[in-house]
């Protein structure tokens, strides 16, 4: 019977939003290899490849080093289901959506949770926040490292001594930062960090990298209560991932056979030169806007290269419509605010693949059409 469905089409965006981010065609191409088993021996190799692929982005050598079967908020989950016990005091730093998300994901693992807030789109003072936790004395601290709401790079490299100094661990949030600027696990003594395949690694949506230091997985092989969820227990996951390899849950094994060529591409490109890459992209961006009137609206010490903040220009009467002929005429996604921003910005992503100087050009272009 010939079903009213035909087979999908899809028109080719330049994605340059929040993320997705453009996807390199290798990758594409490995998605579309044969599926085999998730208990496959070649699966296995693939995942051990994998994790020691992410121990070299991460910059660690945490044995418990994988890939979350879900998006990053999978990965936000599985942090904070596995590492905040009921009763455990919580301080979690918002500035924008998603310290926001992290803080009720805490709550709902039955912590006691605090929130600190400072104004959106600035980024905390990590001095006083060092102060704040000799103070408060958090079981678990949370920290978003690039605020994709707000386009601020968090400074964290002095919060991971301070939290342990007084008995508890940091997780980190660098679902927007992995592979976009450094992040250093080990050297900043981050206990926990959950990351998004669709972001700086430019791999579609699917995976949530994942890592936890040695003094997390005590606390998670010493936990008092059983995890909440069954299915993000890493006590389970991780035996998939490593151990005895138990089969836990069937693992979406194209998915990963994206984020190994994903990875693979950030490799052998090298971390150093990715970076700068997605720093000239911005820089161009950011002389180019500016030439156009269209001003910055994050902090400007603390901004990240691969998500632009920007103000929406006051010429402009209707941004939505702005953005949407960006999309229909143009083939160009751009994010809106989010939030209390909304209406307020748009949100121009230069992530992985598609932080290029002729993807920066080929932006302008499309802006001066639709924003003249
Ligand atoms: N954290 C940050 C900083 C994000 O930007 C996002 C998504 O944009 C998430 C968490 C949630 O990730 P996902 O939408 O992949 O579940």
């Amino acid at each position: 019977m010939k079903t009213p469905f035909p087979p999908l089409e899809l028109p080719t965006r330049l994605l340059h939003g929040p993320g997705p981010s453009p996807v390199a065609p290798s990758v594409l191409e490995a998605l579309a290899k044969p599926c085999i088993g998730h208990m496959d021996p070649e699966f296995m190799r693939a995942m051990n490849e994998i994790r020691e692929m992410l121990q070299a982005v991460f910059e660690t050598e945490n044995e418990m080093t994988l890939a979350c079967s879900g998006t990053g908020s999978a990965g936000a989950e599985m942090l904070a289901d596995n590492l905040v016990e009921p009763g455990d005091k919580c301080v979690v730093c918002v500035n924008g959506v998603f310290g926001g998300r992290f803080a009720e994901k805490c709550r709902r693992a039955g912590g006691e949770v605090q929130t600190l807030n400072a104004t959106w789109g600035e980024a905390f003072d990590q001095d006083a926040l060092v102060d704040l936790v000799g103070e408060l004395k958090p079981k678990v601290m949370m920290i978003v490292h690039a605020e994709t709401s707000t386009g601020v790079h968090q400074p964290i490299d002095k919060l991971g001594e301070a939290v342990h100094q007084n008995g508890g661990l940091l997780l980190v949030d660098c679902v927007t930062s992995l592979c976009g600027v450094p992040v250093k696990i080990d050297e900043w003594q981050i206990d926990g960090a959950y990351s998004g395949t669709q972001k700086c690694l430019s791999c579609p949506p699917g995976l949530a990298p994942v890592t936890l230091s040695e003094r997390a997985m005590h606390k998670v092989n010493n936990r008092k209560h059983p995890v909440n969820s069954w299915y993000l227990d890493l006590t389970l996951v991780g035996n998939y991932w490593s151990g005895s390899r138990a089969y836990h849950h069937t693992a979406p094994v194209n998915m990963n056979y994206g984020l190994h060529e994903a990875l693979r591409l950030i490799l052998e490109e090298g971390l150093m030169k990715r970076f700068e890459r997605h720093r000239n992209a911005h820089e161009l961006l950011k002389v180019q806007l500016e030439e156009r009137g269209i001003e910055y609206a994050s902090d400007p010490l603390n901004s990240l290269p691969q998500l632009n903040l920007v103000k929406v220009p006051e010429r402009l009467k209707d941004e939505a419509a702005a953005r949407r002929a960006l999309l229909e005429e143009h083939h160009i996604e751009i994010g809106g605010g989010l939030g209390e921003l909304a209406g307020k910005c748009w949100r121009i992503g230069l992530m992985g693949h598609g932080a290029r100087e002729e993807n920066v050009g080929k932006i302008v272009e499309a802006l001066d059409a639709v924003a003249p």
